[in-house]
């Protein structure tokens, strides 16, 4: 199996919003979808490979966010003989993404359509639901999903054992070609620290030899980067808690960590503009808002018991 990234230039951006082809000798597969606004870019890598639309025959979805999946109606259309792959909780939602697409709204605003584009409903029965531990054949060599939750309740990675990559979607954090730093991809509504410190963990037991985030390619420092990862998002989770105590509101929060993150981005030998490219595949006041929700949620929790 013969493994090549696609770019899908996202809003006219290089690098930031990838798809993973799985090239076997007369099979394909992908793994994420990207949005809508990235169909041309996704069948134009197809095209570039040599891929025919019939050849491809799975598509494997870390999750069903609309920067991961989003096409994934228009797909099921175009390829002919794919089967979808999605933990069975993420299904839902590809067979009728209104709620999705709604409770995106919420977040996105008017620049759904820019950002994201249409959804379509994928056909039931060319769904295939998976809950992690799964051994798949594809593109002639195997993948093995495993359930990953922690940035969304349904995320599962998928690791391709000859090659040692894992597929990791959102679940290894945002970090752009050349850069060392990692983001902690933290929208709301699903973020849960303790499930994500246990992926990390898991990730680790897996010791893939490379993680492929989605955001944004291919990276062989598996160990540090974990754990740039899983310290980060502690020390977030941490820093939101005192500010919250504090009083402190999401815009000024967002602020503080933006100027954190960015000083720390310099310190790893970031150029300046860096920030702003790591900021389409999620940006501080989305991050923010995510992890304020998962620390209210929290100390309700507590307040209840
Ligand atoms: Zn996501």
């Amino acid at each position: 199996m013969r493994i090549e990234i696609v770019d899908l230039n996202f809003l006219g951006a290089e690098q930031i919003i990838a798809s993973f082809l799985l090239l076997g000798e007369d099979s394909a597969a992908i793994v994420e979808t990207g949005p809508t606004t990235c169909l041309d870019s996704l069948t134009g890598g197809l095209k570039e490979h040599g891929v025919a639309f019939e050849d491809v025959e799975q598509v494997f979805l870390t999750h069903i966010h609309l920067d991961h999946a989003g096409a994934s109606g228009h797909l099921a259309e175009l390829l002919p003989n794919a089967t979808f792959y999605v933990h069975e909780v993420g299904r839902p939602h590809l067979v009728d993404p209104s709620k999705l697409w709604k409770s995106a709204t919420r977040i996105y605003g008017e620049r759904m359509g820019e950002l994201w584009g249409e959804t379509r409903p994928v056909p039931e029965d060319r769904l295939v639901v998976l809950s992690g531990g799964e051994e798949l054949e594809a593109a002639g060599g195997v993948l093995a999903a495993h359930y990953t939750p922690g940035h969304a309740y349904h995320h599962l990675a998928y690791l391709e054992p000859d090659s040692g990559a894992l597929f990791a979607g959102d679940v290894a954090g945002i970090r752009l070609p050349g850069q060392s730093y990692v983001r902690p991809p933290t929208p709301p509504p699903e973020i849960d620290l303790e499930a994500w410190v246990r992926s990390i963990e898991e990730m680790r037991q897996i010791a893939p030899r490379s993680l492929c985030p989605t955001h944004f390619g291919r990276f062989d420092d598996v160990e540090r980067h974990l754990g740039e990862l899983e310290q980060r998002l502690q020390s977030w989770v941490l820093f939101i808690g005192e500010r919250m105590e504090a009083g402190a509101g999401r815009h000024e929060i967002a602020d503080e960590l933006r100027q954190e993150g960015d000083a720390e981005m310099l310190a790893e030998g970031a150029m300046p503009g860096e920030s702003g490219r790591y900021d389409l595949a999620g940006d501080y006041s989305n991050l923010v808002d995510g992890l304020m929700r998962y620390i209210a949620k929290r100390r309700q929790e507590a307040g209840s018991e």
